[in-house]
């Protein structure tokens, strides 16, 4: 990460251990919505029910980005460590800074993103 000063790393990193636990602490409010319906005493006769199964639909794809964001966020600071952050881990050419600032836990240049 030779294009990336000190101060701007140690900056990348506050953001990516914020974010961290932001998504910490969202992904337990996930959990709680995740509790089987069954036990969920609110929800009495059957269109309630479905309705409960529904939200746990749309709740379960949260989880799953969640999930996935966090896997992103744990990888980068893990190459901060390694001093292998702010270089594409497709073809290993410097991520811009800027590019860094908005999205701290991209592994790719924007060439390479998905
Ligand atoms: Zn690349």
């Amino acid at each position: 990460m030779k294009h990336l000063t000190t101060a701007q790393v140690a900056e990348l990193t506050r953001a990516l251990e914020s974010d961290l636990s932001k998504l910490e602490r969202s992904m337990r409010v996930t959990d709680e919505a995740m509790r089987p319906v069954e036990l969920d005493q609110s929800a009495v006769g059957r269109l309630s029910r479905i309705d409960s199964l529904q939200n746990q639909g749309l709740t379960r794809n949260l989880q799953e980005r969640e999930q996935a964001k966090l896997g992103l966020i744990v990888a980068a600071l893990r190459r901060i460590e390694s001093s292998s952050y702010g270089l594409c881990t497709e073809c290993g050419a410097p991520v811009p800074f800027e590019r860094l600032l908005v999205f701290p836990e991209a592994p790719t240049c924007a060439g390479c993103a998905p």
